[in-house]
């Protein structure tokens, strides 16, 4: 097959139970779309039968490239190395594997694209998730808008259409710790919103354990804001001005009234609640220099094991 106009990238881990019904709505959606499309899908490190799956379907289709990573990498990395594989002349389309993002959304996120945007981010209309991941959701996004230096749109995960141009700067992109719609956003170029509605997970349960998740939400704050550092400055100024007052009051007191405060309590809550902004303190600067020390290290985002793709002379 020529080179396709558009590759659908997706990132597998113990996907097992979905991959049937995603490998069949992906052939329909393909069939019937004008455009040229072939997927790769990523295995990150399944210790279930994905990769299996992957590598039976991927000899026999050449619509289909598998790419096994050595172990599981998580999400953000898995994606990466699906970009790297990349030989779609237009665009492609990130796609999560449970079908929570529906890919019959195709030929609207490409209408947009041909209206001249550079980034489609699929916007979530409405989450079929808990009550207690929707809130921090919710939350976690509007926060993020607040501290953060990238414009990154309100409720807009992964899901989106990137140009090739845009997915070959996000390859050259270095960072160790990666929050790819964050990159996606400090970019820039032309970027659009498309509303979606966002389907339940498939089956299976989240391959995202809150560790996981907290360390995405981490990876966007200290990754794209400079928030934390400059707070703790804050935090020391009002400390010290707070502090200046009361001794003022204290030393006129002393040398005014002549009484002096008994004040063991109030001594002990103030030692114990600077230690404790001094510890967070501590570790918020921790952030930032293990960033640096991953960083540093040069190490590879990802490991691909193999690459199965069916030969075009076969
Ligand atoms: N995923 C992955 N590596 C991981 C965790 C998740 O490749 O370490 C994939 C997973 O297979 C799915 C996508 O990332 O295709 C999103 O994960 P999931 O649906 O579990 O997250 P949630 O939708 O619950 O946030
Ligand atoms: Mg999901």
């Amino acid at each position: 097959m020529e080179n396709p106009q558009i590759n659908f990238v997706v990132p597998l881990y113990n996907e097992a139970d979905v991959f049937e019904e995603l490998i069949t709505r992906l052939k329909k959606v393909i069939s019937e779309s004008p455009l040229e499309v072939t997927t790769i899908l990523i295995d990150d490190g399944s210790s279930d039968s994905t990769s299996g799956l992957i590598r039976e379907l991927c000899d026999k289709d050449d619509s289909f490239t598998g790419v096994l990573l050595s172990r599981n990498f998580g999400h953000q990395r898995a994606l990466s190395a699906g970009f790297s594989v990349v030989d779609a002349t237009e665009c492609v389309v990130v796609l999560d594997g449970d079908l929570q993002d529906p890919p019959e959304l195709l030929d609207d996120l490409y209408r947009k694209h041909k209206e001249g945007f550079d980034v489609v981010y699929a916007v979530r209309k409405k989450r079929k998730e808990g009550i207690a991941k929707k809130m921090a959701y919710k939350y976690f996004y509007r926060l993020m808008k607040r501290i953060s230096y990238a414009e990154i749109p309100l409720d807009s995960g992964d899901f989106s259409l990137i140009s090739r141009q845009v997915v070959d700067i996000l390859n050259k992109m270095p960072e160790e710790s990666r929050f790819i719609r964050g990159m996606r956003s400090w970019i820039g170029f032309k970027q659009t919103g498309l509303e979606y509605e966002r389907a339940e997970r498939f089956a299976g349960d989240s391959k995202y354990s809150l560790k996981k998740l907290i360390k995405l939400a981490f990876n966007g704050i200290f990754n794209f804001s400079e928030y934390p550092v400059k707070i703790l400055t804050r935090l020391g100024v009002f400390a010290i001005v707070i502090s200046s007052i009361y001794l003022i009051y204290t030393l006129i007191m002393r040398f005014v009234y002549g009484t002096v405060d008994d004040g063991f309590t109030a001594l002990l809550s103030v030692i114990i609640l600077f230690g404790g902004i001094q510890l967070l303190a501590l570790g918020m600067i921790g952030e930032y220099i293990l960033r640096i020390f991953f960083q540093v290290k040069n190490r590879p985002l990802y490991i691909i094991k193999e690459v199965i793709k069916k030969s075009s002379d076969e």
